[in-house]
């Protein structure tokens, strides 16, 4: 008999259900993206657009694994980190859902469930892990029974950092894909701030030289270009030391951001120096779905992690090293 996981994941401006069953078949994962014409993402707005589409969103996944609702045997969600608003519609669907069918409420670590989904990808056991997305971007490795963030943005996550530049040349949101497209016309790299402080890095001083550039006329694609290489750059160093200090030899790359062809080419390039092996987790894995939470939710009810229903509350700070990772122990 297979364990079916029905996972549901909303920490920010998407919403997503993924079926996947307890021998890692993804067996549908269903999502979408508030995408704002204009501005950030507005929690209140967010949490909206999940309450609105979630249920249709969790029907279809429903639908597109060929199962029906009695067939699930666990509810994983999304518990933290995100946006407050976004948490608290996703936890109230999974409550329901989970007393509805009466099966066992799982709680997930929305960092971890992307290292997790990206070692069923993979097949790594033990990866140096580049988590890059719109609100998040970490160097993290398993040590001591957790995943230990190495290293992290200061400020800004490198997501953010596109899409807020982007957003400043006319680039409607997401705009990283567009910023990678229109590096590819460049022809002059101009130097911008590189700021990798220990295994840290920071983005903000990045984004304001960036945009002194546009506001002087130079051409959006080499501005692109220069931003690119030089917040790719910084990743690769702090990479390369989390490889050397951990000795881990895969490394993980995923996020939203993990797209992005040029940071691949990088990032395989660290491997390579190392001896490494190098995923990049595949296009419909990498953003924000529901697959990730309901794999995590999988490897944590088999390692007897469940929460009550009364003890459900979201947990909008929950760092990635807070959680003991009792299924890798
Ligand atoms: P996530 O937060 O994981 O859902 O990922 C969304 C983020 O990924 C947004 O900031 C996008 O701009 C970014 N993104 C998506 N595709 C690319 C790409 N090809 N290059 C760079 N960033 C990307
Ligand atoms: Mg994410």
């Amino acid at each position: 008999m297979v364990l079916i996981s029905l996972g549901i994941e909303g920490t920010a401006h998407s919403f997503g259900a993924g079926i996947v069953s307890d021998d890692g078949q993804v067996k549908s994962n269903v999502w979408d993206m508030l995408t704002p014409s204009e501005g950030g993402i507005h929690p209140r707005e967010a949490s909206r657009h999940h309450s609105e589409l979630g249920p249709l969103i969790i029907q279809k996944s429903i639908a597109n694994a060929g199962i029906v609702p009695n067939d699930i045997d666990i509810v994983s969600f999304s518990r933290g980190p995100g946006l407050g608003p976004c948490l608290r519609t996703t936890a109230t669907m999974a409550r329901t859902l989970a007393l509805r069918l009466n099966v066992p409420l799982i709680g997930v670590n929305h960092c971890v469930a992307h290292i997790e989904i990206g070692c069923l990808d993979s097949g790594f056991r033990d990866p140096v892990t580049v988590y890059v997305s719109g609100g998040n971007t970490q160097t993290i490795a398993f040590s001591g029974g957790r995943f230990r963030t190495f290293g992290e943005t200061l400020d800004i996550a490198i997501g953010n950092m596109l899409d807020s530049f982007g957003r400043d040349v006319g680039m409607r949101f997401p705009a990283g894909p567009k910023i990678e497209m229109a590096s590819l016309d460049a022809s002059t790299f101009y130097e911008l701030p590189y700021s990798v402080k220990g295994m840290d890095l920071s983005y903000s001083g990045l984004l304001t030289a960036a945009r002194r550039l546009y506001s002087e006329g130079v051409a959006v694609s080499d501005i692109c270009y220069s931003i690119q290489e030089t917040a790719f750059g910084m990743l690769a160093e702090v990479a390369e030391r989390a490889l050397a200090h951990t000795k881990k030899d895969e490394i993980l790359l995923t996020g939203g951001v993990a797209k992005n062809n040029r940071l691949t080419n990088i990032l395989e390039g660290v491997a390579e120096r190392h001896d490494a092996k190098f995923h990049r987790v595949s296009p419909t894995l990498a953003g924000d779905q529901g697959a990730m939470i309901a794999w995590t939710g999988i490897l944590q009810y088999n390692a007897g992690d469940q929460i009550p229903i009364p003890d459900s509350h979201v947990l909008p700070k929950w760092r990635t090293d807070e959680q003991e990772i009792i299924w890798r122990a």
